[in-house]
C-alpha cells in the first residue's frame, strides 16, 4: 500500500514491464480520489486518469541506494577523479579528431587510423603544453549556472 500527498490510499500493485522491458511495479490510484483532488496538477500530468506510479523492483532499488551512498564517498570520488582525466582525453578524440567515425574499411587500417590519431592529439598538447595554451575549464550546464553559490564554511 502507498499513500499520496493527499493521504489516499493506492488501489492496487501490479507487477509489468517499463519502456525498455525492465520489470518494474506498477502503483494505481482511485478514480475517485484523483478526478477531483485539488492538487491534481502538481500530482500528475494525466489529463484523465488516476495518478499512476512506477517503481524499480525491491532488490534493484536496494542497488541503486546502495551505489547512490558509495558515489558520494570520498573514496569514490578519489577514484572517479582519474576516470575524469580520460574522459577529457576521449572528449578531444571525439570532437577534435572525429575518431567516431573511420575513415578506412578494414580493421588494419582502422587501427592504423587510431594509432595515427593518438599520434597527432599528443603533438597537438605538447605544442599547447610549450606554448603555455591553458587547459580549457570544465563546462557547467544552464541549470547549474541558476543554483546560488553556496557558502563555504
Ligand atoms: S492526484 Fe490522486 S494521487 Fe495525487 S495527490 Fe491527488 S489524490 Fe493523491
Amino acid at each position: 500500500m502507498a499513500k499520496c500527498p493527499k493521504g489516499k490510499r493506492s488501489r492496487d500493485w501490479k507487477v509489468g514491464k517499463d519502456h525498455y522491458g525492465n520489470s518494474v511495479i506498477h502503483v494505481g490510484f482511485r478514480e475517485r480520489d484523483c478526478t477531483k483532488c485539488p492538487v491534481r496538477s502538481q500530482c500528475t500530468r494525466a489529463k484523465t486518469t488516476p495518478r499512476e506510479l512506477t517503481l524499480k523492483l525491491p532488490h534493484e532499488y536496494q542497488t541503486l541506494q546502495q551505489a547512490r551512498i558509495r558515489q558520494a564517498t570520498d573514496a569514490f570520488k578519489q577514484q572517479y577523479a582519474i576516470r575524469a582525466g580520460v574522459e577529457g582525453t576521449i572528449s578531444q578524440a571525439v570532437r577534435g579528431f572525429a575518431v567516431r567515425h573511420c575513415r578506412y574499411v578494414g580493421l588494419a587500417k582502422t587501427h592504423l587510423q587510431h594509432i595515427l590519431t593518438a599520434a597527432a592529439m599528443n603533438l597537438v598538447r605538447a605544442v599547447n603544453w610549450l606554448e603555455g595554451v591553458p587547459l580549457a575549464k570544465a563546462r557547467q550546464s544552464q541549470f547549474a549556472k541558476l543554483a546560488p553559490v553556496r557558502a563555504i564554511g
